[in-house]
């Protein structure tokens, strides 16, 4: 990096006798390093730095504020290269996807910088002659986040972004698994003037207990969490004490569908984007895929092809599609979910063989039917269950038959179905004959148990906004 290296970064960091926590490399198995934890009375002191230091941040106006967002915009691009690098190094994307994290991660600091300038209020047609009516928009204030490790620096500026833009100040806790990512995009931050009671970095052996201390705190206003649906009800209970406000992107069962008149050929590639990406790490993955029976074996014989093509091994090496998984426990699971759905009568078309390490063969899986445990749970790894489907009804009530709201995508080129589908559909985002949906512009979250509230696009700012009403008398 331009300003921090990597293993500079990691010796900075750790004082000797401090707590750590280690971090490996998942492809290598490697220890790449340890990152200093805190005790529960060091968090309850960022949490107090933090709100006094929201005090001053608020005082700025939006635009000194995007004054240092958008440096620090500008070093996470100019860094993009070493931030790729530690990103692959400790989460295992390929190499390639991570410097797409790294510029879609900084995309959320550009565009939250100037949004924090428009948070308008408004004037309101008053029904009293002598009173005018006004609402004005103000930080939420201090703001704790708990971000997860599939998506290591995008997960926390889509978070931090609109937080520190709005006036907040920030304590996160990033992911046990890939902590690097988050301290050096940190460390950028302060670099570019963010101070550093505005935004602070906690770790802790024990998960569980930062979210307590973060829930419980008087002190906190807003909790914004991405994680498993388990963790968010765990979440929003130990909240509602305290009544704060809560941002929860949680799991998500996206079903994938392609109807008869689709084009097939970009249905198969809009799949793999969707499905193989990050090895199937992303909660708006296709976990589902449902392919009308006309067009059911070209589909599943034309995605197999394509499933072959992509190279498995570590993210650093040159045309590797498929990097390792998380961990043992993410392996075995998806493991599990194979097994069982072949158990059941499944096809498996391609892939599956056992791999070393945390390695996993894509597969594609035929003839899975929507009662197998692949389909009701969120598989997160490289394994497509495939659906056969007859008319556009029954699919409807398959593809709305889970508890979970976040993405959904079909492929279909007739118009009237395209509308029927995409209003039909219980989620919180359609891509209708695209498999990548998610950029800086555009309002990312769920409904039912994959959460509610929305990361980017213009309502993104409004999770750390509270509206204020100002009735002005006596005129
Ligand atoms: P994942 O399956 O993605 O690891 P988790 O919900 O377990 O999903 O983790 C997402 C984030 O939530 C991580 O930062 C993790 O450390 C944190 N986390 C896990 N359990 C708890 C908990 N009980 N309270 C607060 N945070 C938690």
């Amino acid at each position: 990096m331009k300003s921090i290296k990597n293993k500079q970064l990691i010796t900075v960091l750790c004082e000797p006798g401090d707590e750590t926590l280690a971090v490996h490399n998942p492809a290598t198995g490697q220890l790449l390093g340890h990152i200093p934890t805190q005790s529960e009375a060091e968090i309850q002191q960022a949490i107090a730095k933090s709100h006094l230091a929201q005090r001053q941040w608020r005082q700025k106006t939006a635009k000194e504020r995007a004054v240092l967002l958008h440096r620090w915009f500008t070093l996470m691009i100019e860094n993009q290269d070493d931030l790729a690098t530690l990103m692959t190094l400790e989460q295992g994307k390929p190499r390639k996807e991570a410097a797409g994290e790294v510029a879609y991660g900084a995309s959320f600091i550009e565009w939250f910088a100037e949004e924090a300038k428009r948070t308008y209020g408004e004037t309101l047609p008053s029904p009293f002659a002598d009173r005018r009516l006004i609402t004005i928009r103000q930080p939420v204030g201090v703001a704790c986040i708990i971000t997860p490790w599939n998506f290591p620096i995008a997960m926390l500026t889509r978070k931090a972004g609109p937080a520190l833009a709005a006036g907040c100040t920030v304590v996160a806790k990033p992911a046990s698994q890939t902590p690097l990512c988050a301290y050096a995009v940190a460390e950028l931050a302060y670099e570019a003037g963010i101070p550093r009671d505005v935004l602070q970095l906690v770790t802790h052996p024990s998960a569980r207990a930062v979210g307590d201390i973060f829930c419980t705190s008087p002190l906190v206003r807003k909790i914004s969490f991405t994680g498993s649906t388990q963790v968010g009800r765990q979440l929003m209970a130990q909240c509602a004490d305290s009544v704060k406000r809560l941002s929860l992107e949680l799991g998500g069962n996206a079903p994938f569908i392609v109807f008869e008149d689709a084009e097939i050929e970009k249905a198969v590639q809009g799949a793999v984007a969707s499905k193989y990406r990050n090895a199937g790490q992303t909660c708006v993955c296709a976990n589902r895929i449902f392919v009308q029976r006309g067009v059911y074996e070209t589909f599943v014989s034309q995605l197999a092809k394509a499933v072959q093509q992509l190279k498995v091994g570590n993210g650093l090496d040159e045309g590797v599609a498929i990097g390792p998984v998380i961990d043992a426990s993410a392996k075995a699971k998806i493991n599990r979910l194979m097994h069982d759905a072949i158990s059941h009568g499944a096809r498996l078309v391609t892939g599956g063989e056992d791999r070393e390490g945390l390695f996993v063969s894509p597969a594609v899986l035929a003839d899975v039917r929507p009662e197998m445990a692949i389909a009701q749970e969120e598989v997160f790894g490289p394994i497509a269950p495939v659906i056969c489907f007859d008319d556009e009804e029954t699919l409807l009530t398959l593809a709305n038959d889970t508890i979970f709201g976040l993405a959904a995508y079909f492929y279909s080129r007739d118009i009237g179905r395209i509308w029927r589908v995409a209003e039909a559909l219980e989620y919180g985002m359609v891509g209708i004959n695209e498999g990548m949906i998610s950029t800086e512009v555009a309002p990312f979250g769920g409904v039912k148990q994959s959460g509610f509230g929305r990361e980017g696009g213009r309502q993104g700012i409004d999770e750390y906004l509270d509206i204020k009403y100002l009735c002005m008398g006596g005129l």
